[in-house]
């Protein structure tokens, strides 16, 4: 089955608000099996909608709308659907009481401006909306279907679970599923390599390599008659991915390091602080950024100036002068330091040159070293990032901290 996602919403061109049903919608047909053709949004403007629904009636055999389903005047999404599907927008009685009941369980009047939220192209199903006041509608013609839902994700993502889902899953003619592997310390085009020959043989299962947030993904999928069947098919692939690049591999269940991490400290009552200085925090936003945070973070150091690193954490002004800030001793002085402070299980430091400016030939920018004290134990670990900028090379850096904890806690321990 071929789709159209269609956004309908001035305020979307405008870029004022951010188009979320769209992504919503598109990894729902993902899910369920059905190809997403065109993602198309268009302003509150009938001409331009009618368009857009007949280029979508054309090409494809399912149009999912949202938006413009409400009691305003530029809410013309009913009536340009009734237009190219031929239909007379008229009175549904069952809706009017419905609106009427609901204006009066909250003491509000009605103008007659909502009286057209009980109006429906004639031969529409309606799609209940609990959540407010406009129902969503399907609408069928030679073999041609059309879903449109009212624009207010809090009200769509329901009517879409519990209508809309169960349908399509019905129709789809077939069911896609996926397995997203996560990628370590292989960039995407080394991973590319790797996998050339199924990539370019692949009919189904498909594999695709993705980069995000300094790391690599690979998504297997295939799209068979029952789950079962595609499931063993994506699991075959993995199994030959895997005899390839297995211990680059760190999820095979889309999880991320951090919540890998996140998950073996929660499991083994572990606590962590940690102890930063080109980073400026950025390690404890992300640790807590995730909810229950506190049972394993106790507190985060910021220590930028040479001497914060002495008072807060007793780096000792010898080590300083005698190898500088960025290098692996005063990482582990400052691990220590952090581990001693906190009385955390775990002390993790970090320091290095984001830039732009202040490396030099021996010390480029980019470069950085972390420090790990785990139960009095010290390491540091070097690495030389990509000097793409110094917001990237402070993100890449916290990935760096989270796969040291991961390869040093979580593998083979
Ligand atoms: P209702 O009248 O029931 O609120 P509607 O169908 O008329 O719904 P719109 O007026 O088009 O919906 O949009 C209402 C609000 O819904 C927007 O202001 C916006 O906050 C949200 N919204 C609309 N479309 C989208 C979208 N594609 N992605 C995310 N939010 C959206």
């Amino acid at each position: 089955m071929k789709c159209t996602i269609l956004s309908v919403g001035t305020e979307l061109l405008f870029g004022s608000i951010l188009n979320t049903n769209t992504a919503y919608l598109s990894q729902q047909m993902v899910q369920i099996g059905i190809d997403v053709m065109y993602h198309m949004t268009v302003g509150d403007n009938p001409q331009r909608l009618k368009e857009m629904i007949q280029h979508a009636y054309k090409d494809c055999d399912l149009i999912i709308a949202t938006g413009g389903l409400g009691p305003t005047q530029d809410d013309l999404t009913k009536e340009t659907i009734a237009d190219v599907f031929g239909e007379r927008v008229v009175p549904f009685p069952d809706q009017l009481a419905i609106l009427q009941a609901h204006f009066k369980k909250y003491n509000r009047v009605m103008s007659d401006n909502n009286l057209k939220q009980a109006n429906f192209p004639e031969h529409a199903s309606i799609l209940p909306n609990p959540n407010g006041t406009a129902p969503g509608f399907m609408l069928e013609k030679e073999e041609k279907l059309i879903i449109s839902m009212p624009g207010p994700p809090n009200e769509m993502i329901p009517m879409f679970e519990q209508h809309v889902r169960p349908l399509l899953e019905q129709r789809s003619d077939g069911v896609l599923y996926y397995k997203t592997l996560r990628v370590m310390e292989l960039g995407e085009s080394m991973l590319e390599t790797q996998v050339m020959d199924l990539i370019e043989a692949q009919t189904d299962p498909t594999l695709a390599t993705y980069a995000s947030n300094y790391e690599s993904t690979l998504r297997i999928a295939s799209k068979r008659k029952t789950r079962a069947e595609a499931e063993q098919a994506v699991e075959q692939m993995v199994a030959l991915v895997r005899e390839r690049i297995g211990p680059y591999i760190y999820s095979e269940e889309d999880e991320s390091i951090s919540s890998i991490v996140f998950r073996y400290l929660n499991e083994h009552r572990l606590t962590l602080s940690s102890a930063e200085s080109c980073t400026g925090g950025s390690f404890a936003k992300a640790v807590t950024d995730r909810p229950g945070a506190s049972a394993v973070f106790d507190r985060s150091i910021v220590t930028y100036s040479n001497r914060a690193k002495v008072e807060e954490l007793g780096v000792s002004e010898e080590t300083l002068s005698a190898h500088g800030a960025v290098s692996a001793e005063v990482a582990e002085e400052m691990a220590r330091g952090i581990y001693e402070v906190s009385g955390s299980d775990i002390g993790i430091s970090i320091t290095g040159i984001a830039g732009p400016d202040g490396g030099s030939e021996e010390k480029p920018v980019g470069l950085v070293y972390i420090g790990l004290c785990i139960r009095g134990r010290v390491q540091s670990f070097r690495y030389q990032l990509r000097n793409s900028n110094r917001q990237s090379i402070r993100g890449n850096a916290v990935v760096h901290m989270f796969r040291v904890l991961y390869r040093e806690l979580v593998i083979d321990k």
